[in-house]
């Protein structure tokens, strides 16, 4: 059983759409960023690379790659998840909280779980999601940007890798 840790943020500008959990939630500002900059699913993706130590998201998909301009983050967790299955992991269970003091998310979070879950090829059952403000402090108070963190449980089964020993490693 592995763990791991996951944390991004992006910048609120206009312009852009504001994709989160790969939910287009309507506000007048969304996030900058290469791909279509969704800050939940980067910090989903990173916490199961950082669960298998497999490196981050920028060694995956590098921001100066054109192939990754625009792309949907929920493809490129489906290619997190692939490459973690290949591994022999699967994924527990994922909990993730956005940092953001406009706007209200809690209508848009199950939207939001039911995505992730599915690109993870999971039950929505085992994907948290919480919003939460930081009472108008710093960047994500002030608007400025949007945070997202998430922690990742992941495990092997004997079956993915001969030798091992449950609880042992
Ligand atoms: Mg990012």
């Amino acid at each position: 059983m592995r763990v791991g840790i996951g944390y991004d943020v992006h910048r609120l500008v206009a312009g852009k759409p504001l994709i989160l959990g790969g939910v287009t939630v309507p506000y007048h500002l969304g996030l900058d960023g290469h791909s279509d900059a969704d800050v939940l699913a980067h910090a989903v993706m990173d916490a199961l690379l950082g669960a298998a130590a497999a490196g981050d998201i920028g060694e995956h998909f590098p921001a100066t790659d054109p192939r990754y301009r625009g792309i949907s983050s929920l493809l490129l967790l489906r290619h997190v998840t692939d490459y973690l299955v290949d591994r022999g992991w699967s994924v527990g269970n994922v909990d993730a909280v956005i940092i953001a003091e406009a706007p209200k998310l809690a209508r848009y979070r199950d939207e939001m779980r039911r995505n992730l879950a599915r690109e993870m090829r999971v039950a929505a059952d085992r994907v948290g999601v919480k919003a939460t403000t930081t009472e108008g402090l710093g960047f994500a108070g002030r608007g400025e940007g949007i945070a997202a963190q998430a922690i990742a449980f992941v495990y092997t089964l004997e079956k993915h890798t001969p030798g091992y020993i449950y609880g042992r490693d």
